[in-house]
């Protein structure tokens, strides 16, 4: 799980997981209440976003 992740645009592997909360939370369509916040793995060097993860899937199934 931990394995290093390295930046595609710069190389390097100072990357950290930051998430989007609020108004950068994902919604489902047409179902406000269906929600979840998206963590992202970013690049501490250069800010390229290496993933995005919506933490609970099972909230748009
Ligand atoms: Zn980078």
């Amino acid at each position: 799980m931990n394995r290093d992740k390295v930046c595609s645009e710069c190389g390097s592997k100072e990357t950290r997981t930051g998430e989007f909360k609020g108004y950068g939370a994902l919604f489902k369509k047409k179902a406000i209440i269906k929600c979840s916040e998206v963590d992202a793995c970013f690049c501490v060097n250069c800010g390229f976003i290496l993933n995005l993860k919506v933490r609970n899937p099972e909230k748009f199934l």
